[in-house]
Parts: C-alpha cells; sequence; structure tokens
C-alpha cells in the first residue's frame, strides 16, 4: 500500500462541479507497472459524466472569467504552493501509478507546479492594442477574452505535467476545465484537482472525468456545444481523429503528437557530453517521452568511440522498482509495451542490426525491458522509421552535415531534435535547417514553463509553455468604436 503523508491526496472519485462523485460506469482498478498490484479502484465515468462537466464548467466559466486577473493569480499561487508543499506525496502516487523513479516524479511535480506559478504572473501580461486610427471619428482597440470551456485530454507518461501545461494557462487566462487524464494513471490528475480544491479555486473551474471509454469521453470534450477549445496530447493517430471530430464545431484546437527525434553527434562534438545528454534524452522515463531521442545519427570519425561510451552508460543504468533507492530507470507502462519493444528488436535483427546490449525482457519481468543498443541499423527497419518510446537506442553513422541533416527531416514529425557540436557556425546553421519546432544543441534537456514547447508537421499545432502557451486560450475581439468626434 502506498504510504503517504496525507493519505486524503489519493481519490477514488472524479472531481465534478467541485464533488467527488462516482463514475456511470462502475469502477476501474489502477495498477503498478513495476509489480501488477493494484494501487487504487476508482469511479469509471461516462460520457453523462463528461456531459456533466462540461455544464458545470460552462456555468463556473460565467463567474471565474469575469474575476480580475490578479486574484485568479492568488488562487493560482496558492495551488502552485500546495502542489510544492505536497510534492513527496504526489511523486509517490505517480511512481505507484506510473512506475517512474520516485526522484524523477518528484521532479516532475515539480516542473508542472512551474507551469501553474509561471502562468499565474502572465495572467496579469495578457494585453490587448490600441491601433492608430484610420479615420478621426474613430478609435480602434483589440482585447483578448477566455475561450471558454476547455476539453482536455492527456497521456500516461507525464500524469501530472501533461495536465498543469493546459490546466495551468486555462485557468490564468479566465477559461474552465474537463480534464480526462489517462486511465492508467488518473490518480495524479484526482490528487492535483484536491489541492486545486483547497487552494481556493472555484467549484465547476476545474473537473476531472476518468473513464475507459475513451472514445464517448472524447466525443463530448471535443463536440460539445458549450466547448470552446480542445487541447490534446498523445499520439499521431488519435490527435488525427479528434481533430476531425473538432471540425464539425470549429473549435479552437492545440495537439502536441508523437515525435520521431534525431540526435545528432558531429566529429567536432565533446563526445563525453554527448553521451551523457544523448542517455538523458533516450532514457528519461524508460525512453516513453515523445521528445526521446528515437534516431541516434554518429558521424563516422567519432562512430566507434561514442558506441562504446554509449553502451558502457547504458550497462550502468540501474533498472527497478521506482520506489528504492538508486533506481534509474523504471518499467515500461505495460506488457504490451514490453512485446512491441520485442516486436522492435525482432525486425532489427531479422533485418541485419546488432544487439551490442541488452534485447530483451528484463529479468525483473512483467513491464520490465532490458535497456538496450542496436548498431547496424538501415531504413528499411522500423527502429528507423517509427517512433520507439521505450528504452532501445539506436545508432547509425553519417558523412556529411548535409547528408544528416536531410536524413533527420525525412520524417513526417518535427517535434524535437538534438546535436552535438563544438563549431559555433554550425551550431547556428544546424539549428537554422532542422524542421523541428524545439532544437536543442549540446544539451538532452530542453523542458522549460517560461519557453514555447511545440510540434511542427504532424507533431501537433500549437505550443504549451511561455508567451505562447497561454494566447491559445484566449480569443481576441477587436472593437472598432465610431462617433468619437461629430
Ligand atoms: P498513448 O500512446 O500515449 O497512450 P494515445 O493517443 O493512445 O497515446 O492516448 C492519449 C490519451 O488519449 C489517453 O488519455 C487515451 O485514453 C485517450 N484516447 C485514446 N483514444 C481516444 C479516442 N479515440 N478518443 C478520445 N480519447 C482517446
Amino acid at each position: 500500500m502506498l504510504n503517504l503523508k496525507d493519505p486524503s491526496l489519493l481519490k477514488i472519485n472524479n472531481f465534478v462541479d467541485g464533488e467527488w462523485v462516482a463514475g456511470g460506469a462502475g469502477t476501474i482498478t489502477v495498477t503498478n507497472p513495476a509489480n501488477g498490484e493494484l494501487v487504487a479502484t476508482i469511479a469509471n465515468g461516462d460520457a453523462s459524466d463528461a456531459t456533466r462537466a462540461v455544464e458545470a464548467a460552462a456555468t463556473a466559466f460565467k463567474s471565474w472569467s469575469r474575476i480580475p486577473a490578479k486574484q485568479r493569480a492568488v488562487l493560482l499561487r496558492n495551488w502552485f504552493n500546495l502542489l510544492m508543499a505536497n510534492a513527496d506525496d504526489l511523486g509517490a502516487i505517480m511512481t505507484a501509478e506510473q512506475g517512474k523513479p520516485l526522484a524523477e516524479s518528484i521532479g516532475e511535480v515539480g516542473y508542472g507546479a512551474g507551469f501553474i506559478e509561471y502562468y499565474a504572473e502572465e495572467s496579469k501580461r495578457v494585453l490587448g492594442a490600441t491601433i492608430p486610427t484610420v479615420s478621426n471619428d474613430r478609435r480602434l482597440q483589440t482585447y483578448k477574452q477566455p475561450v471558454g470551456v476547455v476539453g482536455c485530454i492527456t497521456p500516461w507518461n507525464f500524469p501530472n505535467a501533461m495536465i498543469a501545461r493546459k490546466a495551468g494557462p486555462a485557468l490564468a487566462s479566465g477559461c474552465t476545465i474537463v480534464i480526462k487524464p489517462a486511465t492508467e494513471t488518473p490518480l495524479s490528475a484526482l490528487s492535483m484537482c484536491e489541492l486545486a480544491d483547497r487552494a481556493g479555486i472555484p467549484r465547476g473551474v476545474i473537473n476531472v472525468v476518468v473513464g475507459n471509454d475513451s472514445r464517448a469521453i472524447g466525443a463530448v470534450l471535443t463536440q460539445h456545444p458549450k466547448i470552446g477549445k480542445f487541447t490534446f496530447t498523445g499520439s499521431t493517430p488519435v490527435g488525427k481523429i479528434l481533430m476531425k471530430q473538432c471540425a464539425d464545431g470549429v473549435k479552437k484546437v492545440s495537439l502536441e503528437l508523437g515525435g520521431n527525434a534525431p540526435f545528432i553527434v558531429f566529429d567536432d562534438a565533446d563526445i563525453d557530453a554527448a553521451v551523457a545528454d544523448c542517455m538523458a534524452t533516450k532514457f528519461r522515463n524508460c525512453g516513453q517521452t515523445c521528445v526521446c531521442t528515437n534516431r541516434i545519427f554518429v558521424q563516422n570519425g567519432v562512430a566507434d568511440e561514442f558506441t562504446r561510451k554509449l553502451q558502457t552508460a547504458i550497462e550502468d543504468l540501474k533498472v527497478g522498482d521506482g520506489f528504492e533507492d538508486g533506481i534509474t530507470i523504471g518499467p515500461l507502462v505495460s506488457v504490451s509495451a514490453v512485446e512491441e519493444m520485442r516486436e522492435f528488436v525482432a525486425d532489427a535483427t531479422a533485418k541485419g542490426a546488432s544487439i551490442a546490449t541488452g534485447g530483451g525482457t528484463h529479468e525483473l519481468g512483467h513491464c520490465f525491458f532490458q535497456p538496450t543498443l542496436v548498431t547496424a541499423i538501415s531504413d528499411d527497419m522500423r527502429i528507423a522509421n517509427e517512433e520507439i518510446f521505450g528504452p532501445i537506442a539506436a545508432v547509425q553513422t553519417f558523412e556529411t552535415e548535409d547528408e544528416v541533416i536531410e536524413r533527420a527531416n525525412d520524417t513526417e514529425y518535427g517535434l524535437a531534435a538534438y546535436y552535438a557540436t563544438r563549431d559555433i557556425g554550425r551550431v547556428m546553421r544546424v539549428a537554422e535547417r532542422l524542421e523541428y519546432g524545439i532544437v536543442c544543441s549540446n544539451s538532452g534537456v530542453f523542458s522549460t514553463e517560461v519557453a514555447p514547447f511545440g510540434g511542427w508537421k504532424e507533431s501537433g499545432i500549437g505550443s504549451e509553455g511561455g508567451k505562447e502557451g497561454i494566447a491559445e486560450f484566449f480569443e481576441t475581439k477587436f472593437h472598432s468604436m465610431g462617433g468619437i468626434e461629430s
């Protein structure tokens, strides 16, 4: 059982209109991916629960949107403080349902809370404009007004941060929100709501409906007439379905979808630093992030050295239950994800790849897979084209800068790209030529609430973080005032 300082943070019901309510479809179970044990049995909401939540959010919007930003900011700041004060418990809840090492979970709670803090501040700086007039009897202004009720669907890989990145700017802008978290990891979402409630955020402003009929709930969150905007983080195929559903009502849409991140190591790179950065982006969250390195390209002159050092670093990873001390990599989210890793490896080896280390299920069993290094990759392998979403590093080599840029851009995705070089000219050139929403040179870490995170091409629409992240939740209104001078 979970050992929490504040056991009342573990919620098992949905949060609708400020009340903890049972679901219309009975219950579902949440299990720990490290051992398959039951963590909680919780409410299974359905479409009618989602509809009630949208209606409550629409009612709440009438007053929440009229509260001055400065007052909303105080409530969001309270929420931020409570999230930080309870970070250990929130981290433990996350590790129990998601599997990542406890230190990573607590880190995610702080990262997520950063968005609440940042947007509490930023809400006071959303400005309309006064536009020079075109005739003396008119004055021209723009207003920024919140879009309304936000429908939100989030994935299991960052059960706190993916919600915070949406709820922070939504609430700060004066919108209200209905969240459907992933059924694998709903407990983090519910505990965040409990703290929002304690922070004084009024009823109906934030609602969570958990349910395993994601299509039915998704239909409400994309198509209910009172939804003003829909925001989603998840896979590209599901994002496309939901975007189509939004088309009928011409809802505003933000999508954070899949990636196929290259990590490029040039001959002039600091190889030890490149290995460390590559490890950070490849193996964080057991390789289960949309910005995880997916394709590693190493220039021929340093390929042997980089690959050898990468192998050593991979073999140094400590696999295990995220609650144990010193664990650096936890389980995958599900047994089917383990099977998916086995299929990637089988496909690659059948087509001539070599396994330098790992390659199979881990002796811990259940959802554990060995951190793996695969070399001798060719273009026809699935591993060279698809999003791996697991702890498999696949190394390819290249000859020239032009060649690697072309190969790195040769994908329908465009989320994050990484490269290592000590040539300042190359740092600039490569940044400009990569067709990605985020480019990261000489580092494996970039995510912060103060900068925009968003994908190009089929990786998404819109940004989360920074000034761009709050702009998504406003409509612009143009006011043309006549009769000023007679
Ligand atoms: P992942 O591979 O990260 O699970 P998905 O896109 O499958 O990505 O899921 C992300 C979120 O979208 C989850 O909350 C899931 O329940 C939800 N989801 C999946 N399919 C649908 C759908 N057809 N309609 C609405 N929500 C969906």
